[in-house]
């Protein structure tokens, strides 16, 4: 059996099966990713969608996905390469690209208004070394590196990738520890270490999803945002919040989406202690 050592459920993995996220197994005793270089989803983006309000703004980034995620959120708006059955069928049927191909391809769209690579739609991070790999490559070609996560990882796993990584677009999800772990099988104090470390490297940027009943309620809000506004990216600029609103998905269909009056008052709120906080979805 090995030990995974990329998040905090630590999976102990027999040689050929999957861990809990499905996108790690283990070879001769050793942990490896499972997805490395299986790419489930590619588009040039504008850089505000994943989201970075102030960041190389104007831009477009190539945006790469696998699949497979170390979180259960029921609302997730990319279940069909994150969590669900499909998700897990990828192993057998997503597109091979090596890290050499990718930043090939990030090269070639450079003339429509590329800056890089973004690391995106599923977690990311359950296959660092892809990650690690691929953005140390576009790093040596004069391309910028995106991370969008869920910041459920070890500091050991950050410090991987740190180096090759100019921003990140982080979940903050909500502000309690029930929410995170008994709604989402998350742990918030390890994404709270995460963002605090990551702020130390890399411009970034976090995003709340309002869920109407779970984490929408002024006091959640308010506790989420002052922590957000003691937290500095290297220019020493506040770090910015986007607030965005959630709609029925996945298996979470029992309520309607976020009313849009209460995600923009949620969003003045939360200017209380943030400088930057930026609507989204509505
Ligand atoms: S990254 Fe995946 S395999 Fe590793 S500990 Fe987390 S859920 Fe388990």
């Amino acid at each position: 059996m090995a030990r995974c050592p990329v998040c905090f459920r630590h999976c102990e993995i027999k040689d050929g099966a999957l861990g809990f996220c499905g996108g790690r197994t283990a070879v001769d005793g050793k942990t490896v990713s499972a997805n490395y270089g299986r790419i489930t989803s590619l588009a040039l983006d504008p850089i505000e969608k994943k989201p970075l309000a102030r960041f190389c703004q104007g831009s477009y980034i190539l945006s790469v996905g696998s699949f497979g995620c170390n979180l259960r959120c029921p609302f997730c708006q990319n279940y069909e390469i994150s969590w669900s059955q499909e998700a897990f069928r990828f192993g057998e049927t997503a597109d091979r690209l090596s890290p050499e191909e990718l930043v090939e391809l990030a090269m070639n769209t450079r003339p429509r208004g590329n800056i890089g690579i973004a690391f995106t739609y599923n977690e990311p991070l359950i296959g660092y070394e892809f990650v690690r790999d691929t953005s140390k490559l576009a790093k040596d070609r004069g391309l910028k590196n995106v991370l969008v996560s869920n910041g459920t990882a070890e500091l050991e796993i950050l410090g991987e990738i740190a180096p090759y990584i100019d921003a990140m677009n982080i979940d903050l999800k909500g502000f309690r520890d029930d929410y995170y772990r008994d709604l989402l099988g998350g742990s918030r104090k390890q994404v709270m270490d995460f963002i605090q470390k990551a702020v130390e490297t890399a411009h970034v940027e976090l995003t709340t999803l309002i869920i109407p009943g779970e984490n929408d309620s002024e006091e959640e809000i308010r506790d989420l945002s002052r922590w957000v506004g003691d937290l500095r990216n290297p220019d020493g600029q506040p770090v910015p919040l986007h607030i965005t609103r959630f709609f029925p998905r996945f298996h979470m269909t029992d309520r309607g989406a976020t009313d849009v009056k209460w995600v923009y008052h949620l969003a003045d709120l939360a200017r209380e202690s943030v400088k930057y906080v930026y609507v989204g979805n509505c």
